[in-house]
Formats: C-alpha cells, structure tokens, sequence
C-alpha cells in the first residue's frame, strides 16, 4: 500500500455555519439528503506545517472511495453535509476533502480513519452548545469577537480561530471556526499558527439556517 513520511505538524478542524454559507450573494443548495441541521458541518481536516504551509493532493492514486465509508455515509450526511451547488449528494465534497487533504496525512489516517477522526473531534467539541450556553445564539443578532471566542473556550476548553464572510447586505458574520488537532489526528491543541487572513470586524452577525 502507499505510504509517506509526516509531512505536517498538525490539523485545522475547519468547521462551518451553513447559514453563512447559504445568506450570501452566492446562496447555496441544500444536499440531496435534505436540509441540514442548523448547527456547524465539517468542512475538512487539513494537515498542516509550523510555518503556515500546506501539503495538499499528495496522492493521485488514493481516489475517493464511498464504499469505504458505507458506515459513515448517514453520519457524514448530518454532519459534513455539502451547500455548493448544483444539489448533490455530498461525494464530491468528501472526496475533494480527502483527496486534497486527507491523502496528505497517509501517515495516520485510511480514508475511513480520516472521516472517522473528523466526525469524532467535531462531536466531542459540541460548539453550537458551547456558544448557545455563553449566550451566543444563532438568531440573526450581532455579537462581537471576544464574546464568541469567550463562549467557546469556556464551553471546549480551546480558542478557535474565527473566519467571518459577508452576507448579502455587507455584514460580517460567522462562518468558519478553526480548531487544531495534534499530528496524531486525535487530540485538540492550542494552535501552533492560525491562519491567515482578514479580521472579523467589531459587530459580527451569527444568522439563523
Ligand atoms: P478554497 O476553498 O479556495 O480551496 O480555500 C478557502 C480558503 O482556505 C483559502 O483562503 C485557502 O487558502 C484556505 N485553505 C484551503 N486549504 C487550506 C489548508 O489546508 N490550510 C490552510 N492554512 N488554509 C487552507
Ligand atoms: P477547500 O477549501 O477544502 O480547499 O475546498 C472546498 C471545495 O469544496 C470548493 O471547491 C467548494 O466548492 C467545495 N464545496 C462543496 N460543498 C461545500 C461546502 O458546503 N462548503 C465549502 N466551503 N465548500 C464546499
């Protein structure tokens, strides 16, 4: 089978706001299976470097395969659910997920142990809880940087870092949390770099789905 050396130092856990996804100019269409919950998706688990780089399509050969994650699939719906349109059933996410990051981290991860190891960090941090307990609520109303963050490290324990997008009126809002997970793949750790990328802006819109 293939193998490769570690190539990275650590993940992002990417997690979004479907709302935020779906309120822009561009909009988005609801998966095959249905609309999805309101409550954060995976977008990916992404290996990378100390120095804020990237490995990515580090395996031609490794081609998505949906059988090998038969028993995932109803998981990988409510969960990892796609909004790019055209509707489809969200192979296409997954697989460009695993073939652009996932086969970069052959050192720990099959195709299931990599969507497998998603599922489970994402379930194990319970953000929307953790914001909803801080009182940071999904309605539509504005919130500002520090009290996201300060709800979610009370509720997780870690601080993520936050990507906003704008919605179709101009506001800046919640859509991308990251988080980052040890090179084993299994633990969430204070992140060694965040990515970059433009502030959030003072007054942040967390809309409703
Ligand atoms: P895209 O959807 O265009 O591939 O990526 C969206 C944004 O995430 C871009 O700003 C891109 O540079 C960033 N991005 C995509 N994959 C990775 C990754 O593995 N690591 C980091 N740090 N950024 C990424
Ligand atoms: P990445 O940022 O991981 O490099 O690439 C994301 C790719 O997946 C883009 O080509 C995007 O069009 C596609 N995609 C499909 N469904 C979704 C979704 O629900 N959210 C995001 N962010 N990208 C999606």
């Amino acid at each position: 089978g293939y193998c490769a050396a570690q190539d990275y130092d650590f993940f992002y856990l990417v997690l979004q706001w479907p709302g935020s996804y779906c309120d822009t100019k561009q909009s988005c269409c609801y998966p095959k299976s249905g609309k999805p919950a309101a409550d954060f998706g995976i977008h990916g688990l992404w290996p990378n470097r100390d120095d804020g780089s990237y490995p990515q399509n580090c395996n031609p050969d490794a081609e998505f395969d949906p059988s090998k994650v038969s028993d995932l699939l109803s998981s990988l719906r409510a969960n990892w659910p796609t909004l790019a349109c055209p509707t489809n059933d969200g192979v296409r996410f997954w697989g460009h997920e695993w073939e652009k990051h996932g086969t970069c981290a052959a050192d720990v991860f099959d195709e299931h142990g990599y969507f497998q190891a998603a599922l489970r960090l994402r379930d194990n941090l319970g953000v929307l809880r953790a914001l909803t307990a801080g009182g940071v609520n999904p309605d539509g109303g504005y919130y500002t940087i520090d009290q996201i963050k300060g709800a979610i490290s009370q509720g997780t324990g870690f601080e993520p870092y936050v990507e906003c997008n704008r919605d179709e009126s101009g506001n800046s809002q919640l859509y991308q949390l990251y988080f980052c997970v040890n090179a084993a793949g299994d633990s969430l750790i204070e992140c060694p770099v965040l990515p970059r990328g433009r502030p959030c802006g003072k007054r942040i819109e967390f809309p409703a789905f």
